[in-house]
């Protein structure tokens, strides 16, 4: 959970710290509501506390928004840096996953639009351009230690076609997979 320890979160939830919104949710089990970090209502005993990255993974566990802080109502306050830490820890997961990009600005509670300038003003690339970095580095990885097809790598890291796969590939790396696979084998034959 963007590397934060149950502590950690727990002692934001204590101390309602804004800038935790958007990072995580905690739900209640005793209510069964779900709230933001910055959520004013009581502090709930801490062995009836579940946290959450996904509001809609609460919600599917049966959670209901809290009607005090909202957290299905986004954007939420302001999501500040660990938004983007924690969106760079979902990237670096669940790359293989076709619709992350899609899913990712619901997943952490804030806005597509904001998402994407915060993301590119953190981290100096849009969310896009950082997925597909690591999307072709894991299809590389492949190509040099596995035999499986091309079709394979791309599905693997998450690509949806052929030609998305192989125009990724040229740009990050200059040569067509096939190419790339053969110097890796040629690179190793020779050590
Ligand atoms: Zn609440």
């Amino acid at each position: 959970m963007a590397g934060l320890s149950k502590d950690v979160m727990y002692n934001a939830v204590i101390s309602n710290e804004e800038q935790y919104d958007g990072v995580f949710f905690y739900a209640v089990k005793t209510t069964g509501i779900v709230c933001r970090p910055s959520c004013k209502s009581k502090v709930p005993n801490r062995d009836n506390v579940i946290f959450f990255t996904n509001l809609e993974e609460a919600i599917r566990q049966g959670y209901r928004p809290c009607k005090r802080c909202r957290p299905d109502i986004g954007p939420c306050y302001a999501p500040t840096i660990d938004a983007v830490e924690a969106a760079c820890d979902i990237i670096s997961q669940e790359y293989d996953n076709p619709g992350l990009l899609r899913e990712l600005p619901h997943r952490l509670g804030i806005s597509s639009s904001h998402f994407q300038r915060l993301f590119k003003k953190t981290i100096g690339q849009t969310p896009k351009e950082y997925l597909q970095k690591i999307r072709i580095a894991k299809a590389a990885e492949l190509l040099s230690n596995s035999t499986i097809s091309n079709i394979d790598v791309c599905l693997a890291a998450g690509f949806t076609n052929l030609s998305s796969f192989y125009a990724a590939f040229r740009s990050e790396i200059g040569l067509p997979p096939k190419e790339y696979r053969q110097e890796q084998a040629r690179k190793g034959s020779l050590q």
